[in-house]
């Protein structure tokens, strides 16, 4: 299989602990790292063969310990480019990465985004934010592989919302994008960025941010907190002291002490209010 693609970026039950940020999970039968323009060969030859999902930096999933009997493919290609107010990324690039060139070019919109890990494809397919922005404000266009085919769609068709595209609902794949960014002077958005990293304060540990979102009335962490869960530990894992919608891998903790946690704290918080508590990560073979 995958003869056409170079054989170091063809890899075979590969451990994803170490690809993803809460180090847990099992095995996939293939990691392929691929270039845009080999994933619809790719889609074509596993069709109806074996399963597949696009993983970024991994810092949104928890994958089972059972792994994942199928195809993880990574998207390799990172380029970014400027031109005036706008940049094109690829979606291999991290969003960090996008954020620095953006300051040292003096483009504006993406500050909120300084220390949020993420791989831009991942930003994009989960609509990430902070402080009430998100990347799907900047967007104005983006390339994906939807059907086996690629296609180009409009910010209107991307149907962001609350952590969320169409991309996440229906399983496209994003392989790049175009952002409208703002024109402003490098020192301010320099400075922007570092107040910015000045206020996140994330719980230390391996973790995948927040797990669940919030609700309308309340955030997903002060639910958690009164139901009484903050520093609950099943095996390796725990609901932070600090911040009660993190739940941290603080030593060799499975999967399964993490789905516990996850469960535990959907039922508690059910039981007490009647909510039911949805996941902003994404489950991987469970
Ligand atoms: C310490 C910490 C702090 C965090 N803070 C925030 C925060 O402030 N705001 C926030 O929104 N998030 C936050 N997160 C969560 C995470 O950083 C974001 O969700 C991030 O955008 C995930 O990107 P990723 O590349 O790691 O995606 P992954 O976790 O690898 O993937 C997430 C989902 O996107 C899919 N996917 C990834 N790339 C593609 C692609 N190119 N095409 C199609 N599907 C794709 C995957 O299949 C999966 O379903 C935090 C996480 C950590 C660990």
């Amino acid at each position: 299989m995958f003869e056409y693609i170079d054989k170091s970026r063809v890899l075979s039950h590969v451990c994803l602990s170490s690809y993803c940020s809460f180090g847990v999970g099992g095995h996939a039968k293939f990691l392929l790292n691929l270039h845009n323009d080999e994933v619809v060969q790719v889609l074509h030859e596993i069709k109806g063969k074996l399963d597949y999902f696009v993983l970024g930096k991994g810092c949104n999933v928890l994958i089972a310990d059972s792994g994942f009997d199928g195809v993880v493919i990574r998207l390799i290609d990172d380029k970014i480019v400027v031109h005036d107010n706008t940049i094109c990324v690829d979606s291999g690039a991290s969003l960090n990465a996008v954020l620095n060139i953006a300051s040292t070019n003096g483009l504006s919109g993406l500050e909120w985004a300084a220390g949020l890990p993420s791989s831009f494809g991942g930003a994009i397919v989960g609509n990430a934010g902070a402080r009430g922005f998100c990347i799907g404000d900047v967007l104005n266009s983006c390339q994906v592989v939807y059907k086996n085919d690629i296609i180009d769609m409009e910010k209107g068709d991307c149907g962001f919302g609350y952590r969320t595209s169409v991309f996440k609902q229906c399983g496209y794949i994003v392989l790049n994008c175009t952002l409208n960014l703002t024109t402003s002077c490098i020192d301010t958005v320099k400075a922007n960025i570092k107040h910015i990293n000045s206020l996140r304060n994330n719980p230390k540990g391996r973790s995948a941010g927040s797990i669940f979102k919030n609700t309308t009335d309340y955030t997903a962490g002060q639910l958690i907190d009164s139901v009484g869960l903050k520093g609950t530990t099943i095996g390796g894992a725990r609901i932070s002291n600090q911040h009660a919608n993190f739940i941290i891998n603080y030593g060799n903790a499975t999967s399964n002490d993490i789905y516990q946690l996850i469960v535990l704290a959907q039922n508690k918080v059910r039981e007490k209010y009647g909510i039911l508590l949805d996941l902003e990560i994404v489950l991987i073979g469970f």
